[in-house]
């Protein structure tokens, strides 16, 4: 067992009934994880995404979860309102079997950060555009045992390898050293 901790719990509320659609959400959230920030946006890069079925006339803003290395064995269904969505449509995960929450030129997973930043942000920045306040930010303090959190750069690799293979990815970095080197 480890030890306890305090911890500050972050969420975002969703309101659907508020949400319109605008995806101001995605352009704010890839704009500020693009390198240099705010150099550039795409929402394919966004690590919300807001599902959209024009027929069922539904906007679900989803937050990028944890990476999965491998789809799960069993399907989530959803019906709201009487209608009926397709499987997978409002899961977080970054999985094989789709190609939301993966960055579009490296497929590395993406993952919601809740916008760490230094000095950090009042809110995320989702939440600070979305002038419908269908994204609430709310903040409460947990007891929890201590975890030891994976590096973005561990779970990117984590998942080349799972693509790639450990060697392949071992020779590329070990190459690419060599080069910057020079
Ligand atoms: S910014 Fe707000 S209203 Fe616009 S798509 Fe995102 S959640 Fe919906
Ligand atoms: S909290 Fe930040 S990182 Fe997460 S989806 Fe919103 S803008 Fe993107």
């Amino acid at each position: 067992m480890g030890e306890k901790k305090k911890k500050i719990v972050k969420t975002i509320k969703v309101d659907l009934d508020k949400c319109n659609g605008c995806r101001a959400c995605e352009v704010v959230c890839s704009a500020f994880h693009a390198a240099p920030k705010y150099s550039s946006n795409n929402p394919a890069r966004s690590r919300i995404r807001v599902i959209h079925e024009p027929l069922k006339d539904v906007y679900v803003p989803v937050y990028a979860g944890e990476y999965a290395k491998a789809e799960c064995m069993g399907r989530d269904k959803y019906v709201i309102n009487g209608k009926e969505y397709d499987e997978c449509s409002f899961c977080r995960a970054s999985c094989p079997s789709r190609d939301l929450f993966k960055e579009p030129d490296s497929a590395l997973p993406l993952k919601c950060d809740m916008c760490e930043d230094d000095p950090p942000q009042e809110k995320p920045l989702c939440v600070q555009w979305c002038l419908n306040d269908a994204l609430v930010y709310e903040e409460r303090e947990e007891e929890v045992e201590e975890e030891v959190k994976q590096e973005d750069v561990e779970i990117g690799l984590d998942s080349m390898i799972d693509k790639y293979g450990l060697e392949k990815v071992r020779d590329t970095v070990t190459r690419m050293s060599l080069a910057k080197k020079g």
